[in-house]
């Protein structure tokens, strides 16, 4: 069985349990020193991004996934979408990476 066949079973026990469990997000109040100075850095530099790190912080995984790659690149989202690290455990789960499927052909 593939990633794929796991994902589409998993998803499908959720859906058969007919409701799913609500997600606990930490407060932001909770944050940790390093954390906030994170916030203050991207609110500075990356306003547009600064909910995809609130949430990140707050124990969403693929916010997570997301702010590591944006910081990574300095915010460039163009630069994540091409992103060609393979070697980096993230690569496989950046976002953006199918940007280019979606847009239509020119
Ligand atoms: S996948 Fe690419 S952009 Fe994301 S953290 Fe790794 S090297 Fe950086």
């Amino acid at each position: 069985m593939n990633r794929i066949d796991n994902l589409a079973k998993a998803r499908a026990a959720r859906t058969s349990r007919g409701t799913r469990m609500p997600r606990l997000l930490k407060p932001l109040t909770s944050l940790l020193t390093d954390q906030k100075e994170t916030l203050q850095r991207v609110s500075k530099y990356a306003p547009s991004q600064l909910a995809t790190f609130q949430s990140a912080f707050q124990g969403v995984r693929g916010k997570a996934i997301k702010a590591k790659c944006l910081e990574c690149v300095n915010f460039e989202r163009k630069m994540v979408e091409t992103c060609e690290i393979s070697g980096c455990p993230l690569w496989l789960y950046r976002p953006y990476q199918h940007q280019k499927a979606k847009a239509p052909a020119e």
